[in-house]
């Protein structure tokens, strides 16, 4: 390809609303544009290095055994009304009305329309399991879109969708899959992780969301130093390391502590470290059915920890999604405003973190305005109802397989399977007859990668102060050829047109820089640096008359001087992959 010709967008100027190096270089590069929040175009340069992402993913998924299909990205309520996601899910899922006035929605993601299909098209134990996938456009009404196409409204997932016989079967199929993006993402040259992941509200039990490592990166994922265990912030279990404690109790009583009502106001109040000190929230309660109760529990952790809303949303007592009570309702049952309530019966039931277990003499609220406890302990009065892992793991805690201390990392959630069981299957009907020619609901997995935040994740992983650094694999062109003062010189006009022929002869996918005189050289070379491109060879009147041409390799300092009889060699080891 010749820039001349091409749409080559850069830009220099760092967008004001770009917080991410990978926004600001998709951006800067000329990969996408903004057509509204969370839509973007992906322009030629881009759409590229999309479409080479997206054949690995293919290539991975066919080699597993998947079978590519596409589905409509406009999807019939009445499907949605059958799995009762119609009415649960939230905005996110965009509605609309045909002229028709029938109700419809953009797809978010597509178990209802590939169980309707299934349940159609299989019904015999002889065709099963299958894995069927397609690459296709989602739209998520997304609360906060940003950060580009990481978090987007619009953009492209890989969805593949698996239905078994029996548990076994889907076993075996997600250690497939499970393997089969590890493969795709060690292709791509990411530094991954696969982590164990909360199903959420997609429903189903097994779960791991493959992370990539990034600092950028939304959700924190933690890993031990030492084992295998590695899991999402919202699941990750560990164990406090032991602090030194009294021995003797002693007893309790009140002091003023005033306007000292958060946890660090209180320690510097009265000296004390916050691991001396227990917190207490309080969350609405629910009923044996799952309704709100209008009851009040109360959480106790150690003073220095958080609190893991996924974690505490799962308990048996606590009303999901996770609802603070409001201070009103707090002062009205337990006699003060937040900044002072402590343990206290006046909650309909409690759950204490293990972090607040084995505290001796600890300070807490003391359900009186501007007054806490000093010196409290558990016992009759200050007392719990159960214990409950409620507590998100810190850098440090002993690892839950006792091996070695977790590590907690900053990561880009890439993909994530999960076994969906009959979720879906038993809503929708679907079933196959066994070998008995009994029915049996199938059992389903899902697996999807977000393959436009994978280009983003990339980035993020792969840049520098000069822009993006691509790996050879998906790099929109392997080779850039610059030519400087092309218009003064016929030698360099020759030298570099032979190059380019050669090199497309080789098969390089190559991008001769032929852009005239009003793109200077400086910035010929800064564009070819900003779009990250392998390989780039430059020619000059200069490096000519001295009988050499420029090498340089993106991501090294160093140029290399290459004799011009050595070139054509050179291009050729490049089409071999010898430079890579
Ligand atoms: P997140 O937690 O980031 O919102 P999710 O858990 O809702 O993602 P899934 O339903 O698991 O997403 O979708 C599969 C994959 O699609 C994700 O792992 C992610 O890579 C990608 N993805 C999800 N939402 C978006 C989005 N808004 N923009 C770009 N990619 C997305
Ligand atoms: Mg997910």
């Amino acid at each position: 390809m010749r820039a001349s010709q091409y749409l080559l967008a850069t830009v220099k100027e760092t967008p004001s609303d770009a917080e991410t190096a990978s926004h600001q270089l998709m951006i800067r590069a000329g990969l996408i544009r903004k057509l509204a929040t969370g839509l973007y175009t992906w322009l030629p340069l881009g759409l590229r290095v999309l479409r080479k992402v997206t054949e690995v993913v293919r290539e991975e998924m066919d080699k597993a055994g998947a079978m590519e299909v596409s589905m409509p990205i406009v999807q019939p309520a009445e499907l949605w009304l059958e799995t009762g996601r119609w009415q649960t899910m939230g905005p996110e899922l965009l509605r609309f009305k045909d002229r028709h006035d029938r109700d419809f929605c953009l797809g978010p993601t597509h178990e209802e329309v590939i169980t309707d299909l299934v349940r159609n098209e299989i019904n015999s134990y002889r065709q099963l399991p299958a894995n069927l996938y397609q690459i296709q456009t989602k739209f998520r009404d997304e609360r906060r879109p940003r950060f580009g196409v990481m978090r987007a409204r619009e953009f492209t997932m890989k969805d593949a969708y698996s239905f078994h016989m029996n548990q076994e079967s889907l076993d075996q199929t997600y250690q497939v899959m499970h393997a089969t993006y590890s493969a795709i993402f060690s292709r791509l040259g990411l530094d991954f992780r696969p982590v164990a992941a909360d199903s959420g509200n997609i429903g189903g039990n097994t779960s791991h969301e493959f992370h990539v490592l990034a600092d950028s990166g939304e959700d924190e994922i933690v890993f031990s130093s030492d084992g295998n265990y590695a899991a999402n912030m919202e699941m990750a279990t560990g164990t406090l390391p032991p602090l030194p404690q009294e021995t003797s109790r002693r007893a309790k009583h009140e002091v003023a502590t005033g306007d000292a009502h958060s946890i660090e106001d209180l320690c510097t109040h009265l000296s004390i470290n916050a691991t001396a000190c227990v917190k207490t929230l309080v969350v609405q309660g629910c009923d044996a059915e799952g309704e709100k109760s209008g009851e009040l529990i109360a959480l106790y952790l150690r003073g220095d920890q958080t609190l893991n809303e996924t974690k505490t949303a799962k308990l048996a007592r606590v009303f999901s999604p996770l609802e603070f009570a409001d201070d009103e309702v707090i002062e009205a049952t337990l006699g003060c405003k937040p900044g002072a309530i402590g343990p206290s019966s006046k909650c309909a039931f409690s759950y204490a973190d293990p972090s607040v277990l084995g505290l001796v003499n600890f300070v807490c609220g003391a359900n009186k305005e501007d007054t806490h406890f000093i010196d409290a302990n558990w016992d009759d009065e200050t007392r719990y109802d159960e214990v409950a892992d409620i507590r998100c793991v810190q850098e440090g805690d002993i690892s839950p397989d006792g091996k070695g201390t977790l590590a907690v990392k900053r990561g880009i959630e890439v993909g994530h399977i999960f076994q969906l069981g009959d979720k879906y299957s038993a809503a929708l009907k679907a079933t196959a007859l066994d070998e008995n020619g009994k029915s049996v609901v199938m059992s389903m997995g899902c697996y999807g990668i977000g393959v436009t935040r994978v280009v983003a994740a990339c980035i993020e992983q792969n840049h520098d102060e000069h822009g993006i650094i691509w790996p050879e694999n998906i790099a929109p062109y392997s080779l850039v050829i610059v030519q400087v003062d092309a218009h003064k010189s016929e030698l360099v006009r020759t030298v570099s047109e032979e190059i380019y022929q050669l090199a497309q002869g080789l098969g390089i996918e190559v991008l001769l820089d032929d852009r005239d005189k009003k793109t200077s050289p400086g910035v010929k070379f800064a564009d070819s640096e900003l779009i990250g491109i392998p390989h780039r060879l430059v020619i000059s009147p200069r490096s000519l008359a001295d009988g050499v041409v420029e090498y340089k390799r993106r991501g090294e300092a160093d140029k290399q001087l290459l004799a011009s009889e050595t070139v054509a060699g050179f291009v050729s080891s490049l089409a071999a992959g010898e430079n890579s």
